[in-house]
């Protein structure tokens, strides 16, 4: 890995300001959903016999498995495209990277901040300071359904408890948060709010739009005219087919893909011989 900096345990970082800043944005809106929910609604209503300890649970391995994901997409290889002696290569499939002299399968494309190929390469996600490739599409794709169900979440909370009490909540009503006419707190709160929901939930959209068309971000992007023509083939199909998922989640068991930091045995690619 290039352009990265090793840190303890093995863990690599690319140094790219926008990417680190970018990445502590997502943090502090992880760590908000707690400062303006969890604590000010959540805790006191679970005290007062409102919320159910299993409620709590949920939400609390909701949030884990939101961060677990993140750390994980944000630290793991993208699908760096190995070096593999020449005489090995068939050239029909494989091409030489005019970047980093390496070849390369199709479908892979250099990152021009990590300074690498990446195998079936989606994007460079700015908001995880990591490419986003075919080694880390599943946990990537796993980020996005746990961070909008956490998002989501949150925002319908806050508004249920705000109906539901309409400002004269015993638990809550000596706590600043929950006195929003005077204090400026609510509507930064609104802001991020909406930030998140509308960055999480359209990105999550695309990126099962992306895998419903079985292209890549790159892919779209470089002919917009077949998405266009894959939408038309596709509009029957609302969600992602069976088999599409089972490509990036691999074939194992089903109740399995749900859960974070898991080693996945996809299908050998025959043209490529890579895993
Ligand atoms: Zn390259
Ligand atoms: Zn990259």
């Amino acid at each position: 890995m290039p352009n990265h900096i090793e840190l303890p345990f093995g863990l690599k970082v690319l140094p790219d300001r926008a990417g680190i800043l970018s990445s502590s944005f997502i943090i502090f809106i992880w760590l908000y959903g707690h400062i303006a929910v969890f604590i000010p609604i959540i805790l006191p209503h679970h005290q007062d016999g409102n919320i159910s300890s299993v409620f709590v649970g949920g939400y609390l391995l909701l949030s884990l498995c939101t961060i677990v994901c993140y750390f994980e997409a944000m630290f793991s290889n993208p699908g760096v495209v190995p070096r593999i002696a020449t005489q090995n290569i068939d050239w029909r499939t494989w091409e030489k990277c005019k970047r980093c002299c390496l070849a390369r399968p199709a479908r892979s494309h250099h990152c021009s901040k990590c300074g690498y190929c990446v195998l079936e390469m989606d994007h460079h996600c700015q908001w995880i300071n990591n490419c986003v490739g075919r080694g880390n599409f599943r946990i990537f794709l796993l980020l996005l359904v746990y961070a909008s169900s956490f998002v989501n979440l949150n925002i319908v909370i806050y508004h249920l408890h705000k109906w539901s009490w309409l400002g004269v909540c015993e638990a809550c009503k000596e706590q600043w948060w929950m006195d929003p006419l005077q204090n400026p707190m609510k509507s930064f709160s609104y802001l991020i709010a909406i930030i998140a929901f509308v960055g999480i939930n359209l990105l999550l959209c695309l990126t099962g739009l992306h895998i419903t068309m079985g292209m890549t971000t790159i892919e779209t992007m470089e002919d917009p005219r077949s998405v266009m023509k894959k939408s038309m083939e596709n509009k029957r199909k609302c969600f992602p087919t069976f088999s599409q998922l089972t490509v990036i989640c691999g074939t194992g068991n089903v109740l399995l893909w749900s859960v974070p930091c898991r080693k996945v045995s996809r299908k050998t690619d025959q043209r490529t011989h890579i895993v």
